[in-house]
């Protein structure tokens, strides 16, 4: 295996803060990175050696993007599959757009994951009323609808309650192809990013529990509160699932636990994820740092955790306490560049570590 050496170029789809935070890494390895997103003075063109501003459809701008750099990598996950496929032709392209193609579909990551033997709240493909009925009555209430694709935190999801009205909940949606999910009882949110290298080895960040205010990420706390049955369970699966997708890179892995101890995925994500930002200062390589290596080439980095650690989003508004936040001599303050303080915005994060 050839590594890229340091001093090659990291094309990176997307301009937000999980793509500045991976160019940051990216520099103390030596390495540049060229991001390509359609917004103008992005989180990530702030610390990149250059930025091409143009629409992901662009086809003139994408070439000339994979003619300028040595790998592709990606911190957005509604990319249009077809770019990474355009971009592959030229240069290779970590994670793949295949992988892509299965992390966009909420209803073909199910699938993947039930095809390997790993659990996931019951699920009905749901393209028209009557088939919501028939998914409602089988799966039985409440009942969670979702759109497949472009959706996030929360959005594109309504709960159904025994009674509610479905038409108006499939209306919502406004014909967009959806799943029909069970409502799991949850006792705890988790999340496992693992990293996967080119030669196929992986490893796997410890399990940590992740705490939801209005349906975006508030809280993550590492490591998760759980038995040692469940914490090996969950990196198992992300493990398992990063190896059958033949991800290149990370695939960060939303799952539920309930009450008898069942762990049940969520959600994937096929890059850098919100509940691991505390490995920056938490473990030994950060998950920003692992992407890094595993897209260039290099060998995996340690992530057995130094010692606990404590995560808070700072959303919106919450940004203004930052000069109360750098203030305090242990709290790791990360803020993202962005002018705008909009509601449920993620303007940066604080991490304390638990000595
Ligand atoms: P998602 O966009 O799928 O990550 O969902 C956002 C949040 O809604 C999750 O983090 C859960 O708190 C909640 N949620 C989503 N799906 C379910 C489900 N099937 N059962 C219970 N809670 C859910």
């Amino acid at each position: 295996m050839t590594a890229l050496p340091p001093g090659s170029t990291i094309g990176m789809m997307g301009g937000g803060q999980l793509g500045r935070m991976t160019a940051l890494a990216a520099a103390e390895l030596g390495y540049r990175v060229h991001v390509f997103t359609p917004e103008t003075d992005s989180p990530c063109a702030q610390v990149c050696d250059k930025a091409t501003v143009a629409d992901y459809s662009d086809t003139a701008a994408l070439d000339a993007f994979a003619r300028a750099v040595d790998v592709v990598t990606l911190e957005f996950e509604n990319l249009p599959a077809d770019a990474l496929d355009r971009l592959t032709k030229t240069k290779p392209v970590r994670p793949s757009a295949s992988v892509l193609r299965v992390a966009q579909d909420r209803l073909l990551e199910k699938e993947f994951c039930r095809r390997l033997g790993i659990g996931t709240a019951p699920y009905r493909q749901v393209d028209s009323l009557a088939d919501l009925g028939r998914a409602a009555a089988e799966i039985g209430r409440p009942v969670v609808l979702k759109t497949r694709r472009l959706g996030y935190d929360g959005k594109g999801q309504v709960k159904l309650a025994a009674g509610a009205p479905l038409d108006a909940a499939l209306e919502a949606l406004k014909g967009a192809p959806a799943i029909l999910e069970g409502f799991i009882d949850f006792v705890l949110e988790v999340s496992v990013i693992a990293a996967r290298a080119v030669d196929g080895s992986v490893l796997a960040y410890p399990v940590v529990e992740n705490r939801h205010e209005n349906h975006i990420l508030a809280t993550t706390i590492a490591p998760a509160a759980v038995s040692p049955k469940v914490a090996a369970e969950a990196r198992r699966i992300a493990t398992a699932l990063a190896e059958a997708l033949d991800v290149v890179g990370l695939l960060a892995v939303e799952m539920f636990v309930t009450r008898d101890e069942r762990v049940l995925v969520n959600e994937l994500a096929p890059r850098p994820h919100n509940s691991g930002h505390w490995t920056i200062e938490g473990c030994p390589t950060s998950q920003f740092a692992q992407l890094v290596r595993a897209v260039t080439g290099l060998p995996l980095g340690a992530v057995e955790p130094f010692t606990p650690a404590e995560m808070r989003n700072l959303i919106g508004d919450a940004v203004h306490d930052w000069p109360r936040l750098v203030a305090e001599p242990a709290a790791h303050l990360h803020l993202y560049g962005k002018a705008e303080a909009r509601p449920g915005r993620k303007m940066g994060h604080v991490t304390r570590l638990k000595r």
